[in-house]
C-alpha cells in the first residue's frame, strides 16, 4: 500500500457492532468479562484501548515497523525509550536537540547513572569518538531543532550495526510522510505526535515505533507499568490528523522552500537554515534521505541584538509567536527565549543559537501573505 493510502486505511476497520467508519473513541476504563480470566484481548484501559490499537497499527505501517506504542506526550515516549537502559550505561545523542529531550536526558536521567554524551552528529567521526563498550544508545535527532542540521541516518546506524546498541531516532521533524528511519536501520522511531501527525495544534501525544517484536514487547511492557499513556479521545484526535498528513506536509515543505528563497535575498537577514537549499551542508543528504526538505526554516538576523529579534518576533500577524510546530498554521518562536532556553547560553552559541536566531514552522496557507507578513515584520 502506497503512503498516501496507509495514512487513511492502514490499522483502520469499520466499527463491526455499528459500521461507523471512523474508529470510536472508547473513553472506557475497563471491560466485563465473561468468567474469570475470559475476555476480548481488552482488560483495563492503562494496558490496551482499541482507539489507541488503531492509532498504533496506523503509525506502524506508515513507519514501515511492526509495531507502535503510543504515550501522553512525545517526552513521555522518549521517558519509556530511556528506560530499557540500566545505571551506567551511555548515550551519544546530537548537540542540537530538542530543549525538552536534553532536560529530560540531563536534569533527569543522568541522575539514575545514565550518561549523556552530545556531538555533532552531521560528522560519524564524532560519534565513533565516544563509542566504547558501555554504549548502549544511539539517539538521532533530524533534521536538529532549531539549527536543522542534516544527520546520515543510514551512516549513524551502520557504525553499530550488531554491536547491541539501540539506534533511536526523533522524527518529529521530518515525519513518516519525508522520512521512515526504521528502512534506514535504527531500531526506534520516536514521535512528538503533537506536531506533524496531529497537525492541527489542539493534543500533546507521543508514539514509538518498532521492527522488533522483542522491542515491542520491552516497550508495551514500559507503557503499561509506568502508565504515561494517552486518553482515547487524544487518539482519535492523532488519528484523523494522519488522514491529511501527506497534503498538509507538502504544502508546508512547498511554502518553506519558497519562504527561504525569500529570506536568502532579504536585506535584514544574515544567514539562512533550510536543508533545500544547496548551500547547506546537509543538503545531499537530505536529498539523499527525505521525499522533500521540511516545513521548518531558521534564520538569522543581520542586526544581531536580542531586541531587534524580539522586534521582528512581536510584529508578524500570521506568523503567530508560540512554541511547538506542525501545525496547519505558522508559526514564529525564539528558541533562545522558548524551546531551548532550558540550554546554557554558551552551549546555545557554540552550536549557532544565537540570541537573534528566529524559527518558522510554516504552515499550510496561503504562500504569498506568510511573505509578505515577514516582510513588514522584517521592515
Ligand atoms: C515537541 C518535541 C518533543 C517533545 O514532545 P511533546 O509531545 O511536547 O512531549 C520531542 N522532540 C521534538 C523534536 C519535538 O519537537
Amino acid at each position: 500500500m502506497k503512503f498516501e493510502t496507509k495514512v487513511i486505511h492502514a490499522g483502520i476497520e469499520p466499527d463491526p457492532t455499528t459500521g461507523a467508519i471512523m474508529t470510536p473513541i472508547f473513553q472506557t476504563s475497563t471491560y466485563v468479562q465473561s468468567a474469570p480470566g475470559v475476555h476480548q484481548g481488552y482488560e483495563y484501559a492503562r494496558t490496551q484501548n482499541p482507539t489507541r490499537t488503531a492509532l498504533e497499527k496506523n503509525l506502524a505501517a506508515l513507519e514501515n515497523g511492526t509495531d507502535g506504542i503510543c504515550f501522553a506526550s512525545g517526552l513521555a515516549a522518549m521517558d519509556a525509550t530511556l528506560k530499557l537502559l540500566e545505571p551506567g550505561d551511555e548515550v551519544i545523542s546530537t548537540n542540537d536537540l530538542y530543549g525538552g529531550s536534553y532536560r529530560l536526558m540531563t536534569k533527569v536521567f543522568a541522575k539514575y547513572g545514565i550518561v549523556f554524551h552530545f556531538c555533532d552528529m552531521a560528522n560519524p567521526d564524532n560519534v565513533s569518538a565516544f563509542l566504547n563498550n558501555k554504549t548502549k544508545m544511539l539517539w538521532i535527532e533530524t533534521p536538529t531543532n532549531p539549527m536543522l542540521n542534516v544527520v546520515d541516518i543510514a551512516a549513524i546506524c551502520a557504525l553499530v550495526k550488531d554491536k547491541g546498541i539501540l539506534t533511536v531516532v526523533d522524527n518529529t521533524f521530518a515525519s513518516p510522510y519525508l522520512q521512515t528511519p526504521l528502512d534506514l536501520g535504527a531500531d526506534i522511531v520516536l514521535h512528538s505526535a503533537t506536531k506533524y501527525l496531529g497537525g492541527h495544534s489542539d493534543v500533546i501525544h507521543g508514539a514509538l515505533i518498532v521492527k522488533s517484536t522483542e522491542l515491542s514487547q520491552k516497550l508495551h511492557f514500559l507503557q503499561n507499568a509506568v502508565g504515561a499513556v494517552p486518553g482515547p479521545q487524544d487518539c482519535f484526535l492523532i488519528l484523523r490528523g494522519i488522514k491529511t498528513l501527506h497534503l498538509r506536509v507538502q504544502r508546508s515543505c512547498e511554502n518553506a522552500a519558497t519562504i527561504a528563497t525569500f529570506l536568502q535575498n532579504h536585506p535584514a537577514v544574515s544567514k539562512v537554515y533550510y536543508p533545500g537549499l544547496p548551500e547547506h551542508p546537509g543538503h545531499e543528504i537530505a536529498a539523499k534521505q527525505m521525499k522533500m526538505f521540511g516545513g521548518m526554516v531558521s534564520f538569522d538576523l543581520k542586526d544581531n541584538s536580542i531586541e531587534n529579534a524580539h522586534r521582528v518576533l512581536s510584529s508578524t500577524h500570521l506568523f503567530s509567536l508560540a512554541e511547538s510546530l506542525g501545525g496547519v498554521e505558522s508559526l514564529i518562536g525564539h528558541p533562545a527565549s522558548m524551546t531551548h532556553a532550558s540550554i546554557p547560553r554558551a552551549d546555545r552559541i557554540k552550536v549557532g543559537l544565537t540570541d537573534s536566531l528566529i524559527r518558522l514552522s510554516v504552515g499550510i496557507e496561503s504562500v504569498e501573505d506568510l511573505m509578505e507578513d515577514l516582510a513588514h515584520a522584517l521592515q
